[in-house]
């Protein structure tokens, strides 16, 4: 440090500088890391377990010292599946569980009252579940938040009144596409395509991390704190190391979902029927008429199509 203080002080680097430098240092991004679809998203390679998936990515997560991750259960998926327990009951003993519906419905095929009946159904598994009281977090499966304006008032206010607050999202690549791409070539034993698969991701996450802040900006006039989706599955695991260098390189600060959504930001809501709208962001940018800023598409076809 005194060397450092000497070698600034030679060199007569401004102070103000200096300063700015390390307000930029503080001024990290916030995000908090959410994982959907509990216990598991999507297929797994032959001889895999919902059990392996979990506990792998929990021991990435302690092992980087991440904050608490949420992740977004789906009861139904326990019926009669001792492994999708297993791999709750490990999750669960880690991190904290939050309501994703009891089988997923998607609420714009589904009147409000059939919705509102799923989120009920999902939490006796929440409570047994939950070391704390603390999972009174609900994501929107498909983040589909209502179709109409109505739809999404109700169950707005019907989430309010049950104490829940909405677990939104900000980043989102749509990883989930790549969860059973990698099954089918980890199965196929194909090594040129889960080193494309590898690529894609990597380079679609950072293109949409960027996307996101970018969105922050046009619609805020300043970057806020982000939630980023992802789903717990078969690449989980193997690509997650990489995805958390990649938010450090973009200069993210890992917090809690709590953490991230005391941003004022959050405060604020749409409060318009919308139909597939996407993200948080993307649903502003709808309301506001915004344009998108140039960027690459997502690979859909290629990752449909990889090792088929
Ligand atoms: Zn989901």
């Amino acid at each position: 440090m005194k060397n450092l203080v000497k070698w600034i002080y030679r060199r007569g680097i401004p102070v103000s500088l200096l300063l700015a430098g390390l307000v930029g240092m503080c001024a990290a991004q916030k995000l908090a890391i959410t994982m959907d679809d509990l216990p598991l998203n999507g297929m797994l390679p032959p001889g895999v377990t919902r059990a392996d998936t979990a506990k792998n990515v929990l021991a990435i997560l302690k092992k980087r010292h991440a904050p608490p991750v949420y992740g977004f259960i789906n009861a139904k998926k326990l019926e009669g599946n001792a492994d999708g327990a297993e791999a709750l009951k490990s999750w669960a003993a880690q991190e904290p569980v939050g309501n994703h519906s009891y089988a997923h419905m998607d609420l714009e095929l589904n009147p409000a009252e059939a919705f509102e009946r799923e989120i009920e159904e999902n939490e006796p598994t929440l409570e047994v579940l939950a070391a704390k009281d603390d999972w009174r977090w609900f994501r929107y499966p498909f983040l589909h938040e209502g179709d109409t304006v109505e739809k999404r008032r109700v169950v707005r206010a019907y989430l309010k009144a049950r104490g829940y607050r909405v677990a939104q999202v900000t980043l989102d690549w749509e990883d989930y596409l790549w969860n059973t791409a990698y099954a089918r070539c980890v199965a196929k034993n194909d090594a040129k395509a889960i080193e494309w698969l590898r690529s894609s991701y990597l380079n679609t996450a950072s293109e949409f991390l960027d996307l996101g802040r970018e969105q922050a900006k046009l619609i805020y006039g300043h970057d806020i704190n982000h939630v980023l989706l992802m789903h717990l599955g078969a690449y989980s695991s193997a690509i997650l190391p990489e995805v958390l260098d990649l938010l450090k390189k973009k200069g993210f600060n890992l917090v809690t979902l709590e953490e991230a959504e005391s941003d004022v930001a959050f405060e604020g809501d749409p409060d318009v029927g919308l139909h597939d709208a996407g993200t948080f962001l993307d649903q502003w940018m709808q309301v506001k008429g915004i344009k998108y800023p140039e960027h690459a598409e997502k690979p859909y076809k290629e990752v449909e199509g990889v090792c088929q």
